[in-house]
């Protein structure tokens, strides 16, 4: 089997394509591990946000119950190897479907994140972008018990995510887009690939000619199209590109 190592140390425009697996060893479920958010909430979309004061509130209340755990996450072992590899050139560009900013918080500039679902820790009207921050949305949420609108437009604020239902970012998109066909090595990370279009981006690396990587604890959909496919935590296996003495047994398997 081709090694890891040799794949991902290899790469020349290497894109690395995460999702919420990559954050779970910072502390943030994922959606769809047993007791992650998925099984928690019914996720409220977009025409629900927009047509519903209720629901409206109900999306900041979930949120600003978040902040906590947000707040004190901190990229780990899996995201500081990311930033190694963008630093060594071997990855170009790092996709991500997650919302919470640790990828650009362990130092790989803003100009290689493609955040395809937004961010979460800030939020935005959503008529004239003004951008606001979290904590401002809290205090005036406990003042007076509704969602913030705009002040300047009067637009809802909602957190600059998107939400089911949302249509993708056309900007966002189109980098993903460029970065994917460009590249050499795919490594999907931490993701179910269930979640589309963000899911279509190592398919379409695949039938492009990349090498395709999967890397995440339990089997996807897509590992069966895969060059090589390791299961194991992700924090152990990526440290271990370096380091192969440390690490589980699965990342020693791999490399
Ligand atoms: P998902 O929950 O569907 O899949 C995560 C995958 O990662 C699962 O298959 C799980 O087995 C695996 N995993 C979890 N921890 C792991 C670890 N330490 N090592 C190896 N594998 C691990 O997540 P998704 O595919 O990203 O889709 C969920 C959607 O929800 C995304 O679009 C994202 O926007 C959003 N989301 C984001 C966050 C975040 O920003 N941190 C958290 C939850 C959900």
């Amino acid at each position: 089997m081709t090694s890891l190592r040799r794949l991902v140390l290899g790469a020349r425009r290497g894109v690395v394509f995460t999702g919420a697996g990559i954050s779970t060893e910072s502390g943030i479920p994922d959606f769809r591990s047993p007791g992650g958010l998925w099984s928690k909430y019914r996720p409220i979309d977009y025409d629900e946000f927009v047509a519903s004061a209720e629901a409206r509130r109900e999306a900041w209340r979930r949120r600003l119950a978040m902040s906590e755990v947000l707040d004190a996450a901190r990229p780990n072992k899996g995201h500081d190897a990311i930033r190694r590899l963008v630093d060594t050139r071997n990855v170009s560009t790092v996709i991500t479907q997650n919302i919470d900013g640790l990828h650009e918080a362990s130092g790989v500039p803003k100009e290689c994140i493609v955040e395809l679902h937004g961010n979460t820790m800030y939020a935005e009207c959503l008529e004239c972008r003004r951008r606001y921050e979290i904590d401002d949305v809290r205090r005036r949420f406990e003042r007076t018990g509704d969602a913030p609108s705009c002040d300047d437009c009067g637009g809802f604020v909602k957190t600059a995510t998107v939400s089911f239902g949302q249509a993708m970012p056309e900007a966002a998109m189109r980098r993903a887009e460029q970065a994917t066909l460009a590249a050499d090595v795919f490594v999907a990370i931490g993701s179910s690939l269930v979640v589309y279009p963000a899911a279509g981006f190592p398919v379409l690396a695949k039938r492009r000619g990349a090498r395709l990587v999967i890397i995440n604890r339990e089997p996807t959909d897509l590992d069966g199209f895969a060059d090589l496919v390791v299961h194991g935590e992700i924090g152990p296996l990526l440290e271990a590109l370096w380091t192969p003495d440390v690490g589980d047994s699965a990342a020693k398997g791999a490399l």
